[in-house]
């Protein structure tokens, strides 16, 4: 998608930091971070929110959650504790659209987040 924000970092059209990527998943450095590591796991593939993901991405979703745990271990937060989140449209705080898992860790998180 040519005006997707998160289609350009995928594409290397803007800059990130990124902590992985591999044939389906890229993982970055949130701009704006809410805890002291804060990441955002994305598909390489353009899909706007959880509504649009069909049975075939399953495979898909489940490779976004094993990069959450590699990079939690990597980031030392296995053993504290971390979350990982999705938004899924405007009521929810979905400002991106195209699907990413947040990575947040490094402080203590309360429940409910808000
Ligand atoms: P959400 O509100 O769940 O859609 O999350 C979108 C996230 O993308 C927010 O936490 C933003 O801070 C983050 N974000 C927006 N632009 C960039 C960017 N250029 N690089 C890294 N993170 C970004």
């Amino acid at each position: 998608m040519s005006d997707c924000l998160f289609c350009k970092i995928v594409a290397g059209d803007i800059p990130a930091e990124l902590v992985h990527e591999d044939a389906r998943v890229v993982a970055f450095r949130d701009i704006n971070p809410q805890a002291p590591t804060h990441v955002l796991i994305i598909p390489r593939e353009h899909i706007p929110t959880i509504n649009d993901l069909d049975a075939a991405h399953e495979p898909l979703v489940g490779a976004l959650f094993s990069v959450a745990k590699k990079i939690a271990g990597d980031e030392g937060l296995s053993d504290d504790g971390y979350r990982v989140v999705m938004n899924c449209n405007e009521g929810a705080g979905q400002s991106v659209f195209h699907i990413h898992l947040h990575l947040l860790g490094g402080r203590p998180l309360h429940w409910p987040p808000g």
